[in-house]
């Protein structure tokens, strides 16, 4: 028997979900484990909205019980990132083509990074769900739908002139990074990490061991140096959670 398609989504932001779950019709909330899972239903679709918790462990239980309890059949992540790479600014957007824990160390009995029984450094993302993720994001980056959503002294608040769409490595570590010092640690040890988070790479893990396709995207908040707290709520409602519903409904084809 085909199984049935259940679209799981977390995002980093309590706001960020809210905005989500007001796109579903028939909402219900189951709790486990201190998390309000909210299904529900658009366009005949069946999603399950979680606001994932910050840190490696709170999304890997997040996501677990995504799978477990609602029988996910794949999991969109959408949330906030510190940029790496220089070329990123505050209000671009990464899709994760690959994953990797920047705080695991198993050494000497493994590489550094190395996941654990894995045998695995970077988890890779769908190559099917990567290219969709991409032409959402570019959708609503385009200027004109950019600017529809979001109003110019918002974007000009925040500096976004023309937000770009990058696609590469995100790193992910129990760790806030907000100096310029571990920023460029991070950069030294892995040039081609484009941004830094909490959550990703811990999913990405979990989803690789059920087998179920993931999706990260993720809009830069910050530079992952000292600035990085300035205005973050005023980014996370005028900008991310914006964003973040944007993106749902693109991917979705939810309009
Ligand atoms: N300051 C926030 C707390 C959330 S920050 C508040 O009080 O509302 C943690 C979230 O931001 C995590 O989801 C993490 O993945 C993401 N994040 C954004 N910028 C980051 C950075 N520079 N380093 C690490 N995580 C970052």
């Amino acid at each position: 028997m085909r199984k049935t398609n259940v679209i799981g989504i977390m995002g980093a932001m309590p706001e960020e979900i809210e905005g989500i779950t007001h796109l579903l019709d028939d909402v219900s909330v189951e709790t486990f484990g201190q998390r309000e899972y909210h299904s529900g239903f658009c366009k005949g679709q069946k999603f399950v909205v979680v606001f994932s918790r910050w840190g490696k462990v709170a999304a890997a239980t997040t996501v677990t019980t995504l799978i477990h309890e609602f029988g996910v059949t794949e999991v969109l992540f959408t949330g906030v990132a510190g940029a790496i790479h220089p070329a990123l600014k505050v209000g671009d957007v990464v899709v994760g083509k690959r994953f990797i824990q920047h705080d695991l160390d198993g050494r000497p009995l493994m590489k550094k990074f190395e996941i654990p029984l894995l045998n695995q450094t970077y988890l890779v993302a769908n190559e099917t769900k990567l290219e969709k993720a991409k032409d959402a994001v570019s959708t609503v980056l385009e200027d004109e739908a950019l600017h529809e959503l979001i109003s110019d002294s918002d974007l000009q608040s925040f500096d976004i002139l023309q937000p770009k769409l990058f696609v590469g490595d995100i790193a992910s570590g129990d760790q806030f990074i907000s100096s310029d010092e571990v920023r460029q640690n991070v950069l030294d040890e892995l040039p081609g990490v484009l941004c830094v988070e909490m959550e990703g790479a811990s999913v990405a893990q979990v989803c690789f061991e059920y087998g179920i396709p993931l999706t990260v995207i993720r809009t830069i908040s910050d530079e992952a140096n000292a600035s990085s707290v300035v205005d973050f709520p005023a980014f996370i409602q005028s900008i991310s959670s914006v964003y973040s519903v944007a993106f749902v409904r693109e991917l979705y084809q939810l309009k």
